[in-house]
């Protein structure tokens, strides 16, 4: 193609946004032609079993959006649909370019890609460039003193903290290179028929994607985040910040938000700077141990032989296990595809410990669920209420589905959002409705049974059972 002076192309992943991206500065900085794709990988969407996914949305507006910011800057985006692993090559072929600049990711599947994609553009002497961009520290970087990785988390977080200077939380520059930016010679956005999906309920759900929907949650969440240690155990406040989805696709960069409460006092502040550091703790242990995917961190513990009832599966999926707070979850989640964290630690406590279901049935359920899953914090968090993984709850720490839902709703608020059939339960009974006779609950407008189940699972005998399965593998294995 055109040779005039040497080019580069910047591949976009999990990175959708023209600012403080580590792959693009170092390519606009090296080169003065830089290309700019994305390629909506057949591999991956391929897998999703909803033609309606939220996620495959978010992404489409934010690239639409990424593509916009770029022309504005003299450049754009090309945008491909097919087997990134093969699409990515090609097109770096076809553009005549010397390298290609992207972001790293640390799962596993990714990882294998960009394997392959090095070494397929190795055959065309074409350079392949890896850069940390969604962490602030990855792989290697936070060891213990035996050169291990950590996997106490607080440990890991003070190392953390030790570690951290202002250089680690400077920006990328863009805007001033961006002079080295190159017009693409193809700039269509295949629409998201043409993708094989349709469009979700994104607007309904007034969720906005993209730099600006980053942009917008963040600066409302600023403002909150002095409350954010003392409410953000309450789901009916809806105080967290909603901005998993955005760092999971990267339309705002992770150093704008640790620079932000690195420097800010304040304890809720550096608490929820605590939830960063746990998401990087999950994206090391992931890459340092990816069997984590398929098999319990403590493998003592793939040994228990799960009930695996499909049945009360079924029932956890649909919000229907009895339990009002879980079924609230369960029903936040399928409406809307986002959790909020107590609940999440609830309904996944529930599934394995109540109903002894294999934790990684419910890993895959919220993966399919959730905009903002992420493999890494999804297993990680998983396994750790499944007592099955690093600095994991201690397996005979058993969540009480009644006294959670006590503490965390006390008022029942977030349960009659989601379970309109309890609206007319009184505070004292809407966490365990089962405890009204017939006749009560005719007069609250319920009836058990019929319009809400009876619960499937009697949490004392069920706990009782947990601590039985865990204990036969623990005496296996010693
Ligand atoms: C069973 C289970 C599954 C989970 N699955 C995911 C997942 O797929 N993707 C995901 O991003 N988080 C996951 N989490 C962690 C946490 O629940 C979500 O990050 C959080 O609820 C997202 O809401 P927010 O953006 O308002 O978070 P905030 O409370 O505002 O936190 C800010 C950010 O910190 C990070 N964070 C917060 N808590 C955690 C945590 N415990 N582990 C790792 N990172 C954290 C997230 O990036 C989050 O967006 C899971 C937790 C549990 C218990």
């Amino acid at each position: 193609m055109n040779t005039e002076t040497p080019a580069a192309l910047v591949w976009f992943r999990r990175d959708l946004r023209a600012f403080d991206h580590a792959a693009l500065s170092r390519a606009l900085q090296t080169y003065t032609r830089v290309y700019c794709a994305f390629v909506f990988d057949a591999d991956i969407l391929e897998a999703l079993e909803d033609r309606a996914d939220r996620r495959v949305e978010f992404i489409w507006l934010s690239v639409k959006e990424l593509d916009s910011a770029l022309r504005q800057m003299g450049g754009g985006l090309i945008v491909r649909h097919g087997r990134a692993c093969e699409e990515l090559p090609r097109l770096a072929r076809d553009l005549g370019v010397h390298a290609v600049f992207t972001n790293r990711d640390y799962e596993p599947q990714a990882i294998r890609r960009d394997a392959s994609v090095a070494e397929t553009l190795a055959l065309s002497d074409i350079e392949f460039h890896l850069f940390k961009d969604q962490v602030i520290f990855e792989r290697d970087e936070i060891l213990s003193g035996s050169n291990r990785p950590y996997s106490v988390y607080t440990a890991y977080k003070n190392a953390w903290l030790k570690r951290l200077t202002d250089a680690d939380l400077q920006m990328h520059p863009i805007a001033e290179l961006a002079g080295n930016l190159a017009l693409p010679p193809e700039n269509t956005i295949p629409n998201l028929n043409a993708l094989g999906f349709i469009g979700s309920d994104l607007a309904r759900l007034d969720i906005k994607a993209g730099m600006s929907g980053a942009r917008e949650a963040w600066g409302q969440f600023a403002t909150r985040l002095v409350d954010y240690e003392e409410t953000r155990n309450f789901p009916a406040l809806d105080n967290t910040s909603r901005l998993g989805v955005h760092l999971r696709f990267g339309t705002l960069s992770i150093r704008t938000l640790a620079r932000h409460v690195y420097y800010a006092a304040g304890k809720g502040t550096q608490v929820w700077l605590s939830e960063l550091i746990w998401r990087e703790f999950f994206q090391m242990i992931l890459f340092h141990y990816p069997r984590v995917t398929q098999n319990a961190f403590r493998t003592e513990f793939d040994a228990i032989v799960w009930d695996d009832r499909e049945d009360h599966f079924q029932a956890w999926c649909a919000g229907r296990t009895g339990y009002p707070i879980v079924d609230a979850a369960m029903r936040q989640l399928n409406q809307t595809g986002f959790m909020h964290n107590r609940l999440r630690m609830i309904a996944a406590s529930f599934l394995v410990k109540d109903l002894h279901i294999h934790w990684l049935k419910g890993e895959r359920y919220f993966a399919r669920k959730l905009l903002d899953y992420d493999l890494a914090s999804n297993n990680g968090n998983w396994q750790w209420a499944a007592s099955t993984g690093c600095d994991a709850q201690p397996y005979f720490r058993i969540f009480n589905p009644i006294t959670q839902s006590q503490r965390f709703d006390p008022e029942g608020v977030f349960i009659k959002r989601f379970i309109p059939e309890l609206a007319g339960l009184e505070t004292n009974v809407i966490h365990a409705p089962w405890q009204l006779l017939p006749i009560e609950q005719q007069a609250c407008g319920v009836l058990l049974g019929r319009d809400y189940p009876m619960p499937i699972v009697d949490h004392e005998a069920a706990r009782a059972k947990a601590l039985a399965l865990f204990k036969a593998v623990r005496a296996d294995a010693a």
